[in-house]
């Protein structure tokens, strides 16, 4: 699952990027708040850990700005300011919960796999007219038959699925689905996309290489 951590304060982004990462989340921390938006716009993200109070301009406008753009990402906002009209004016711009600083790490790993769960569901399922369900227990459900994925081929599998019909460029694969801002140089999408191919016969989708371009994952009618 990947988190996009927004906090400026570089010590405590490092202690909670360590921490999350520890607990097998994939983490990338930004320090802006122009930073935050433009990661949340790539609509690659599971979550997002908020802080309001940024150098360049408030987390508020942040979580307005994408929810505006319907990116319906969960986003958990963390901050110091504990008024109750600042946790009011959050939730009304959007957030979908709020742990106030200074905060213990379990409460806030808590909340997060409260709200991997939550958002699971309908939320941030795949659309309705897609006849699977990813399950955030790696498992894809379709009808009466399910299939158990890593957490790798997962990813790649929703990657391809958010953008369905479209050819995704494996660049945007490997940043999108395995966190690497590089080219590894290796055939490490072929292999997990081999692998998803033999688990996912018999479901409703194709996955279709599109030589030079990228990847297409197809549903079927
Ligand atoms: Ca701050």
């Amino acid at each position: 699952m990947r988190i996009v951590l927004v906090e400026d304060n570089l010590q405590l982004a490092t202690t909670i990027a360590e921490g999350l990462t520890e607990d097998g989340y994939t983490v990338h921390s930004v320090a802006t708040a122009a930073g935050a938006i433009e990661r949340g716009m790539r609509r690659d993200l599971d979550l997002m850990v908020l802080d309001l109070g940024l150098p360049d301009r408030d987390g508020i406008e942040v979580l307005r700005e994408l929810r505006a753009a319907r990116i319906n990402v969960p986003v958990l906002v963390l901050t110091a300011r504990d008024a109750v009209d600042a946790r009011v004016a959050a939730l009304d711009a959007g957030a979908d919960d709020y742990l106030v600083k200074p905060f213990a790490f379990a409460e806030l790993v808590a909340r997060i796999a409260a709200l991997a769960r939550r958002a699971a569901g309908p939320r941030w399922a795949p659309a309705s007219d897609v006849p699977l369900t990813m399950r955030d227990d790696l498992v894809i459900e379709s009808g009466d038959r399910t299939v158990s994925l890593s957490p790798r081929e997962y990813a790649l599998f929703g990657c391809l699925l958010r953008r369905r019909g479209e050819v995704v460029a494996r660049t945007e694969i490997l940043r999108d689905a395995f966190g690497y801002e590089f080219d590894p140089g290796t055939n490490v999408i072929d292999v997990h996309l081999n692998h998803l191919r033999k688990k996912l016969q018999g479901f409703p989708v194709s996955i279709e290489t599109v030589r030079g371009a990228g990847i297409r994952l197809v549903v079927a009618e």
